[in-house]
């Protein structure tokens, strides 16, 4: 009886024992994984052109047991492998990185001791043509072990994963062929927001392009009174409001073309046309050139946007751009608008790659004028419509600063305010010979204040007129 229970105990034992060397023989096991951030985007791995291979590092982090015998597990059975799918852990996962068997030696500390963890910066690749645009995927780490418990082989993967994103600058080759198709390069196409962004400074909007028929005739730009808004960030800013102003000037002042540009000031309590065609923004992601703007979309009407970076600096030299540069850049981007392409010609504003040229107040290259005059010709009955921006209401004695919106080398510019609803008053600015208006107050009443142009390539005169409220 006593032998039979000192043999239970000796089994139960033996099983304990067993059982615990058993435990201590579990394998090798990662910890975590992860890819350096020069290869992610918000966290997801950056695929910038899903039709070819996008290699990148990937790193794997191990641990392995201490054995009770002294020393650690051998880990040379276990392979660790970056894996794909695009239905998560549904088993349908393709490699994306050689097999790497795990070494003892990974495991050691800098003066080459045995240590507990590793971690592994191995080299993945994902394929050409493996990851599509509706359903990017995700990475998982599979790890091939033999696992001494179960006696066999196993493969599990990590919880852990890290989704891949195709970049959002990246054009489809369908698109490419049809932004080929309506004559722009593509080779540095890319996709930002709702529009393409082609040969460096034309925006194309996606919606255009992307529905884009080759057989629907070109409808030209009905209305050429085009109103350009311009918010206060370019008119505080003097080299770049100067720049707008003198690119519309140089447009206005172009002979024999009916293109009439207006400059538009967006601030609080301006009142404003009720057309407004183009808005020029600032942006500050623009670093390639100084200046972008959006191309018609065959609607019949301009492009809508023109971008700008006030600080943006010149690869080539690090340097800032001047007024004559920021000029060049509003005058060509101003072209885009209006449906100009990239001209082949060495003297025109509109040729392309020159975001670094200089205005030198001469837009009449030959090429220039005569492309513009057949696209916008000369109409002798079009007539110039201004406006006039400034405060709508204004306090008694309270200074503020009118301008008219049409400007052209060699106008005439008359300025008058007269009372109106009751106020008595009239006043000639007879001094005052420019678009501008400056530094006029007045007391409390209604008034309307009226700027005549005369002269330039339309002959004849033309009022503007804006009502203001003094209380
Ligand atoms: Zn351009």
């Amino acid at each position: 009886m006593k032998n039979k229970q000192i043999l239970k105990s000796c089994i139960l034992i033996c099983c304990i024992l067993s059982l615990t060397i058993v435990k201590l023989k579990a394998d090798v096991s990662t910890t975590g994984f992860k890819i350096p951030p020069s290869y992610l985007v918000s966290g997801t791995l950056n695929v910038p052109n899903p039709t070819l291979k996008t290699a990148f590092k990937f790193e794997v982090t191990f641990m392995r047991n201490l054995l009770s015998t002294g020393g650690y597990e051998d880990v040379t059975n276990a392979t660790v492998t970056l894996v794909y799918s695009n239905c998560g852990q549904c088993g349908n996962y393709t490699a994306v990185s050689t097999p790497r068997q795990l070494q003892n030696s990974d495991f050691t500390t800098a003066s080459g001791l045995p240590k507990a963890n590793a971690t592994l910066s191995l080299d993945s690749e994902l394929p050409a043509n493996l990851v599509t645009p509706g359903n990017p995927g995700t990475l998982y780490v599979r790890l091939k072990y033999f696992d001494s418990n179960q006696n066999k082989e196993l493969i599990i993967y990590t919880n852990a994963s890290i989704n891949v994103s195709i970049s959002p600058a990246w054009i489809s080759p369908e698109i490419l062929n049809i932004i080929s198709n309506m004559d722009f390069a593509t080779d540095d196409a890319t996709a930002t927001g709702n529009y393409y962004l082609v040969e460096q400074d034309i925006m194309l909007l996606k919606d255009y392009v992307n529905f884009y028929s080759s057989n629907k005739p070109i409808i030209p730009i009905a209305n050429h009174n085009i109103n350009i808004l311009i918010g206060q960030e370019l008119f505080s800013n003097s080299i770049w409001y100067d720049a707008i102003y003198r690119a519309v000037m140089a447009w206005n002042s172009m002979p024999n073309n009916d293109i009439k540009l207006n400059l538009i000031k967006n601030a609080p309590n301006f009142a404003q046309p009720q057309q407004i065609d183009v808005r020029v923004t600032e942006s500050s992601s623009l670093n390639k050139v100084p200046v972008i703007s959006e191309f018609p979309s065959n609607d019949g009407k301009p492009g809508r946007r023109i971008l700008f970076n006030s600080n943006f600096r010149y690869l080539s030299n690090n340097s800032t751009v001047s007024l004559d540069q920021a000029t060049w850049n509003f005058v060509q981007a101003i072209g885009h608008c209006l449906g100009l392409r990239h001209a082949p010609d060495q003297m025109s504003v509109m040729r392309g790659g020159t975001a670094g040229s200089s205005y030198n107040n001469n837009l009449n290259s030959t090429y220039d004028t005569q492309t513009i005059s057949a696209l916008f010709p000369k109409n002798a009955t079009s007539q110039v419509t201004p406006f006039i921006s400034g405060l709508d209401k204004l306090r008694p004695m309270e200074s503020a600063n009118y301008e008219i919106s049409y400007t052209e080398f060699n106008l005439n510019y008359s300025w008058k305010v007269i009372g109106i609803n009751g106020t008595n008053y009239l006043e000639n600015y007879d001094y005052i010979q420019g678009s501008k208006l400056p530094e006029v107050y007045f007391p409390a009443g209604n008034y309307q204040i009226q700027c005549t142009i005369t002269g330039g390539k339309y002959n004849g005169s033309v009022m503007a007129t804006k009502n203001i409220i003094v209380n």
